[in-house]
């Protein structure tokens, strides 16, 4: 492997559970840091602000800075034009990184852009609104279709939940920024070198999304994932319980 090379990892289910760090974690960006490996962290979860995500690292003793980090909000926002208006369900994050961009939120349907993250507040009004402005022409633009996403408690609902029900209203497929897709893609393959990896617990998005990066795929158990599926195409190159025993095989520790 390059010395110069970067672990792309997934956060939900990599790093951590909901509040909880996974056992190792620390351990093995420290590991991967003290070995010359850069660390690139993407999440498809677009609710917590960049400072969020940096704090909530920091309480797990995990330093990064803002360019160490890409979340479906940030790649959903590279897609949005300065000025234009955008009707956003979302949480914080994704109402930063749009700001961020230029974009202009606004409350109605008068949108050139609907942009649909993960919700607590979602409800049938922002359906109606985020409905009217796609069927006057808005541009449909969601961070992720992640159906779920884990927790300590159990698997709850994802923003790919409620992007789905306002693609069922309008019979309007969304432009998705986040993993597997190509607007997060780019920005990672900006980003990283030969001799890379993606590290992740759910194949459908991590894994993928390494194929579509040119990454090979390296899976752990410690997220949604509890067994590996022969016909997932690809296939990933390295199986671990969690980001520690992937690291330390890796390095031969
Ligand atoms: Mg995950």
């Amino acid at each position: 492997m390059n010395e110069n090379s970067t672990w792309v990892l997934d956060l939900d289910g990599v790093i951590w559970l909901g509040d909880e760090a996974i056992p190792g974690s620390r351990e093995a960006i420290s590991i991967l840091r003290d070995n010359g490996r850069g660390v690139l962290l993407v999440t498809n979860n677009s609710r917590p602000t960049v400072i969020e995500y940096l704090d909530k690292l920091s309480r797990f003793g995990i330093d990064v800075s803002t360019d160490e980090l890409i979340s479906s909000s940030i790649a959903c926002a590279s897609l949005i034009v300065p000025g234009e208006r955008v009707y956003v369900i979302g949480g914080d994050g994704l109402k930063e990184a749009i700001r961020s961009s230029g974009g202009v939120i606004v409350e109605d349907h008068q949108a050139d852009v609907v942009a649909v993250g993960w919700s607590k507040e979602f409800n049938y009004e922002m359906m109606s609104v985020a409905l009217k402005a796609i069927l006057d022409g808005a541009r449909f633009l969601a961070t992720n279709e992640d159906p779920t996403y884990p927790t300590p408690y159990g698997l709850v609902p994802g923003a790919g939940a409620i992007v789905r029900s306002i693609a069922y209203a309008s019979s309007c497929e969304p432009t998705v920024a986040g993993k597997p897709h190509e607007p997060i893609a780019k920005l990672v393959r900006e980003r990283v070198g030969p001799g890379s990896v993606m590290v992740g617990d759910r194949h459908s998005t991590d894994g993928v999304f390494a194929g579509n990066v040119g990454l090979p795929f390296y899976l752990v158990f410690s997220g949604v994932t509890k067994a590996a599926d022969p016909n997932w195409k690809p296939s990933p190159a390295r199986i671990g319980k969690d980001l520690l025993d992937l690291v330390r095989c890796e390095l031969a520790l």
